[in-house]
């Protein structure tokens, strides 16, 4: 079987975003592959968290992956952090990443004009570390949101050049990309023009996993649209195209459907499906947060079984990489 790797940051609650683009794919790909899932807490700390947040965050994106159908059973899931394979891989890989390549990545370009209070070396070398996760676990392909699409390109080329300079040690990744109707990228509920983020400091920008129903229908109702009334997709329509690219990922119709069925009958309409809609699709994923949170001590054997797991096949790879590159075994 092939290998997956992913990772999400405890930064916040998992967005509508985050599982229409990302996780609901990694529930399906379990059938099929070795998958392993990682909660990337020292990504997280890139941007200033609060510790005790933080803690309660890294908790509740773990309970929130099994609560969204990944099955530690069948799959491995685990925090960053316990594994310290990735710190010894990061820095290795650094030393094989260039200062102009790192310089090129758009999501330091974003956060660092998001954050200029902070803009530390870690969040320049983020893509390495990256690298390192996926690389560790030899994994064939990465499913992830179309914003992580250059970190993938710089992955594959990072994995190549050591390869060239050390000779064959790993597995280079593709990525695994979900086509626009099944929620490439989800847009921000607030401005179309940019990606639903779930550290986005406007709460109405995102739909949290988490939301209640009614919290749900009332953001999508204030979504920000045009000043048309035609429920199509067009270049230009940011708004609406958002709304029926969700409305498409959780219901399951096309385009050209979503069209048909709400044809002269306005916005208002439609933004009150695309809610009702969402909301229905994600009570089982909150009916089974609160039943996982409950049994903090299930969790915990959870992911101390998965760190486990991960600790052993990552291990394997530095092992080689050490050797590689011409580190003194001890
Ligand atoms: P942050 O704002 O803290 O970076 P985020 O919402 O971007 O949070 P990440 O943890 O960085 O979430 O990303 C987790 C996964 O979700 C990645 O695979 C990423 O590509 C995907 N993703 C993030 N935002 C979106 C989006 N708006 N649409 C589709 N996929 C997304
Ligand atoms: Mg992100």
């Amino acid at each position: 079987k092939k290998v997956i790797f992913s990772g999400i940051q405890p930064t916040g609650v998992m967005t509508l975003g985050n599982y229409l683009g990302a996780v609901k794919n990694w529930v399906q790909l379990q059938e099929d592959y070795n998958c392993i899932y990682c909660i990337v807490n020292m990504h997280a700390i890139t941007v200033r968290q609060d510790p005790k947040a933080l803690r309660q965050n890294t908790l509740e994106a773990y309970a929130l992956l099994l609560a969204c159908g990944i099955d530690p059973e069948k799959s491995i899931a685990f925090i960053q952090s316990h594994v310290t394979t990735h710190a010894e891989l990061n820095w290795v890989l650094a030393c094989s990443t260039q200062f102009g390549e790192l310089s090129r990545m758009t999501q330091f370009k974003d956060k660092a004009k998001r954050y200029p209070e902070n803009v530390n070396a870690g969040l320049f070398t983020y893509p390495v570390l990256m690298v390192a996760d996926i690389l560790l676990y030899q994994a064939h392909l990465v499913p992830v949101g179309i914003d992580q699409k250059q970190h993938l390109e710089l992955t594959r080329d990072v994995a190549a050049r050591f390869n060239n300079a050390y000779g064959n040690t790993f597995v280079i990744p593709e990525p695994y990309i979900p086509d626009q109707a099944h929620g490439a990228k989800i847009m921000s509920l607030a401005d179309p023009t940019k990606k639903m983020s779930k550290s986005d400091d406007n709460a109405n920008a995102f739909i949290s996993i988490l939301d209640k129903p009614e919290v749900i229908v009332k953001k999508f109702k204030r979504a920000v649209t045009d000043s048309e009334a035609e429920v199509c997709y067009r270049e230009g329509k940011d708004g609406i195209n958002n709304l029926m690219t969700i409305y498409s990922a959780v219901t399951g119709a096309d385009f050209a459907a979503i069209e048909r069925e709400f044809s002269g009958r306005g916005y208002g309409d439609f933004k009150t499906a695309v809610g009702e809609a969402v909301a229905e699709h994600l009570r089982p994923v909150r009916e089974n947060f609160d039943r996982l949170m409950a049994d903090k001590a299930y969790l915990e054997s959870c992911y101390k079984r998965g760190a486990e797991m991960a600790e052993c096949i990552s291990r394997r790879t530095m092992d080689k990489v050490y050797k590689k590159i011409g580190f003194l075994p001890k």
